[in-house]
């Protein structure tokens, strides 16, 4: 059984997965690098180590050190949170190779799912739908124009290695197939070190919605039903919310057994999600899995009511899974937004400094997931992710109406946040009604422009700036008033003797 996890991660995530080890009676162990010596995620746990500088290469994503902690202090087991080392199949090998549990999938897994036309292969194999387009490598460009030609265009140029919305290209018009295949082919080498890419047909309105699913090491996997992470920027997610407010019964039965024999397909075991590009006519394609925890898994916890991170270490324990696919139900609706800290009328610039004041909301059926504080400095090193707010309501409108709420509530001074944009998103009236694809912050620019439709908090700021003004000049507001008093009709009106009422 596991006693100590050694978590190799930062950040929210590092603090979310401690939460859960501290219920279960499992010691948690923090690792560090220079920068993060003030991390709320270095307190929380039971020990902190520290791993090295700055960069995550020479500290998260060092396996040496993370492992040398491990042994030191006697960690059992490590879960690697997203990101990092999260689906480096060479550091799960690495844990395996030490006696080291790693709270996730096989080596294997990892490797078939991270590699994109690796993936396509197995899941066409497994009869699961994929994106029409090819299952290799371009490797002459030629052949490539007489394959697009064959698709169709609309098309994207897909780095088989990539990740994080990088590696990607739109191909609509025919002069620009070359210069998108080599785009994308040195933006893949720099970032993946990898410059296979592939072809993809370009699915029109594109909906992404993602699976949860997890699976024990005994053969049992059930699905956790849907995410609809369609509101990106750059192809990353802005807005999750659960159900999918364009799912029928019918498609989420379908498409979670085609998620079910996505994992099977590759022997999975632990937590994973599997992502389809879903169009108007709900037809959906396989896209990629992601073998790890999801940013966005709370809302499914919320909705379905299972802790995936207890799940993953109960897993890892080599405990079937306590809940069959029947047991599984979706109880009301959760919606989670990304907070991060950069300035949305600056073109989203990355606005890492100093917090000053910070007031996280609460209330009923509102979870924050952060881990920052008043006096804390956000590191220029990572992700700017500061925290992710959940709610939960019995419907989606009111889960809307909460989610506005707490978004009020949320007061953050000292650096820019996305929290104003993603109040905007909420009165956009494609999202109200739940109408929306991958386009729907390109196509609603005009409703998400800081000048358009200032949100209450705004309107709040300046009724506040008004009042500290007029504390600050009382003297003259009052020789304004007694000066000239400010008579106001109504008064004016009773005061008058023998008026007709109407
Ligand atoms: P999710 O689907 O959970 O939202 P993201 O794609 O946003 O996942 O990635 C989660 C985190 O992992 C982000 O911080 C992202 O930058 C990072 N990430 C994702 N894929 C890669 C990769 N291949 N290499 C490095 N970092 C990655
Ligand atoms: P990553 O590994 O970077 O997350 P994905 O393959 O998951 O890459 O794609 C990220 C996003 O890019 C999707 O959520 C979707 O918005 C868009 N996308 C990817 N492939 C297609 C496609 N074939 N047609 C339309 N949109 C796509
Ligand atoms: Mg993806």
């Amino acid at each position: 059984m596991i006693k100590k996890i050694l978590v190799a991660n930062r950040g929210e995530i590092a603090i979310r997965i401690i939460r859960s080890c501290r219920e279960m009676g499992i010691k948690s162990v923090a690792v560090y690098s220079d920068a993060d010596r003030t991390s709320s995620h270095v307190r929380s746990a039971d020990e902190a180590y520290n791993i090295g500088p700055a960069p995550s290469n020479e500290s998260y994503l060092v396996i040496d050190n993370i492992i040398e902690v491990a042994k030191k202090s006697g960690a059992d087991a490590i879960h690697p949170g997203y990101g990092f080392l999260s689906e480096n199949a060479n550091f799960t090998d690495r844990c395996e190779k030490e006696g080291i549990i790693f709270i996730g999938p096989s080596s294997y897994a990892i490797n078939t799912m991270g590699d994109k036309i690796t993936a396509r292969k197995k899941m066409q194999s497994a009869n699961v739908p994929v994106v029409p387009g090819t299952t290799e490598p371009i490797t002459d460009i030629n052949k490539a124009i007489e394959i697009i030609h064959q698709i169709g265009l609309p098309v994207m140029i897909k780095a088989s290695a990539g990740g994080g919305g990088k590696g990607m290209r739109l191909v609509t018009k025919k002069e620009d197939i070359v210069s998108a295949v080599t785009s994308a082919k040195s933006e893949a080498l720099a970032s993946f070190s990898n410059d296979a890419v592939y072809i993809e047909k370009y699915i029109n309105s594109p909906h992404h919605i993602e699976f949860q699913i997890v699976a024990d090491k005994h053969g049992n996997c059930v699905h956790l039903f849907e995410r609809e992470c369609s509101v990106q920027r750059r192809h990353q997610k802005v807005v999750e919310e659960t159900p999918s407010p364009i799912m029928t019964a019918k498609v989420r039965s379908e498409m979670g057994k085609h998620a079910v024999a996505a994992a099977k397909a590759v022997n999975y075991s632990g937590a994973g999600t599997i992502e389809f590009i879903v169009d108007d006519e709900l037809n959906y394609y396989f896209l990629e899995m992601n073998t790890r925890l999801q940013v966005e898994h709370p809302i499914t916890e919320r909705v379905v009511g299972v802790d995936l991170v207890k799940t993953q270490i109960n897993i890892a324990n080599g405990e079937p899974l306590k809940f069959k696919q029947e047991d599984l139900k979706q109880n009301g609706h959760a919606i989670e937004v990304r907070i991060y800290a950069e300035d949305p009328d600056n073109n989203f610039m990355p606005n890492p400094g100093k917090i000053e004041h910070i007031t996280e909301p609460l209330g009923f059926g509102v979870r924050h997931d952060g881990y920052v504080y008043a006096g804390y400095e956000i590191p220029v090193h990572y992700d700017p992710l500061i925290s992710k707010l959940i709610v939960w309501a019995s419907t989606r409108s009111e889960a809307i109406d909460r989610l506005k709420r707490a978004l009020y509530a949320y007061k953050i001074t000292g650096i820019k946040t996305s929290i104003p944009f993603l109040s905007r998103i909420l009165d956009v009236p494609d999202f109200v009604n739940g109408k929306y694809n991958t386009h729907f912050i390109q196509d609603n620019e005009k409703y998400l422009k800081a000048d358009k439709n200032p949100p209450q908090r705004v309107k709040d700021i300046s009724a506040i700036a008004a009042f500290v003004d007029y504390l600050n000049n009382l003297d003259k507001y009052k020789e304004q008033r007694f000066c000239k008093p400010q008579l106001n009709n109504w008064k004016t009106f009773g005061r008058k003797k023998n008026v007709t009422r109407l």
